[in-house]
């Protein structure tokens, strides 16, 4: 709160009242803690698969590289950590740019079948390697005016965690259809499914119901947090319903 004395050029009304403005700070503070908070989780993520490769290197150099399984062993090891930064750095380069909106100029029409034949063809290694049973169903004609790779990235993030999250031989079903003017995106596993306390928070950045688990299948935590940016920047609306044990629905709408 600042007072400010009005100023007069008349000698009769000197100091005679004040303005007071009030500034409200509280989304600004916000803002700041939100921005140091993601500072300092990207500071730790990037630094733990550094740490590791650099502990890595430095029991190679004094010794282990003689024993060449052992030597082999480790630049495997370094190579996945390696790997995850790569992975990282994009993961956070994107959530950058989606909320930059850099990127928003490539919007044009594009058939929503073809692009989720895109992502089915990208997963299908991953799904078949767990057993995973991909069960798609896309509507013919669906045309969608966006940014192709931000659909792609939705669905892949989806698709992929309905994947991950499952167990071996699940199933994860796909469906897209429009409905009064709103094309729906469902993607449905019988995996492992969330814990009500977790589910507020799973769109966070860097939030992650089992740490180990998730890194261990070379998650980031951003993979939410990147599709509801992009849900978000057309409008859309995004919905999960989850039970530990049976499963995860998500449901996207975004306006047709
Ligand atoms: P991650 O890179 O860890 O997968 P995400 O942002 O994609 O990060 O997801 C955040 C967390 O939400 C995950 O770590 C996981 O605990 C949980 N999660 C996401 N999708 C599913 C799913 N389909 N089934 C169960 N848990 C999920």
């Amino acid at each position: 709160v600042y007072a400010t004395p009005i100023k007069t050029n008349s000698p009769k009304q000197i100091n005679s009242g004040g303005i007071v403005t009030i500034h409200d700070v509280t989304n600004l503070k916000k803002l700041e803690q939100i921005r140091t908070e993601f500072v300092s989780n990207v500071t730790h993520e990037l630094k733990t698969p550094l740490t590791s490769i650099r502990g890595f290197i430095e029991t190679l150099k004094s010794g282990a590289i003689e024993d060449k399984n052992v030597a082999v062993k480790f630049l495997d090891i370094i190579d996945i950590e390696a790997e995850r930064l790569s992975i990282l750095i994009n993961d956070i380069l994107q959530l950058s740019e989606i909320e930059s909106r850099q990127r928003d100029s490539d919007i044009a029409c594009h058939n929503i079948k073809d692009i989720v034949k895109e992502v089915l063809d990208m997963l299908q290694g991953v799904s078949a390697k767990k057993g995973v049973k991909l069960d798609v169903e896309v509507e013919e004609d669906i045309k969608v005016n966006a940014n192709r790779n931000r659909i792609k990235q939705m669905l892949i993030n989806l698709i992929d965690n309905a994947i991950k999250y499952n167990f071996e031989n699940g199933t994860v079903e796909i469906r897209v259809y429009k409905k009064e003017a709103k094309i729906f995106f469902i993607v449905k596993d019988n995996g492992i499914g969330i814990d009500d306390q977790h589910i507020p928070r799973i769109f966070e950045r860097f939030y992650r119901v089992d740490k180990g688990r998730s890194r261990n299948m070379g998650g980031t935590g951003l993979g939410l947090s990147i599709v509801k940016h992009i849900v978000n920047s057309y409008n859309g609306n995004i919905n999960i319903t989850s039970k530990p044990g049976k499963g995860t629905e998500f449901i996207i709408q975004l306006p047709a």
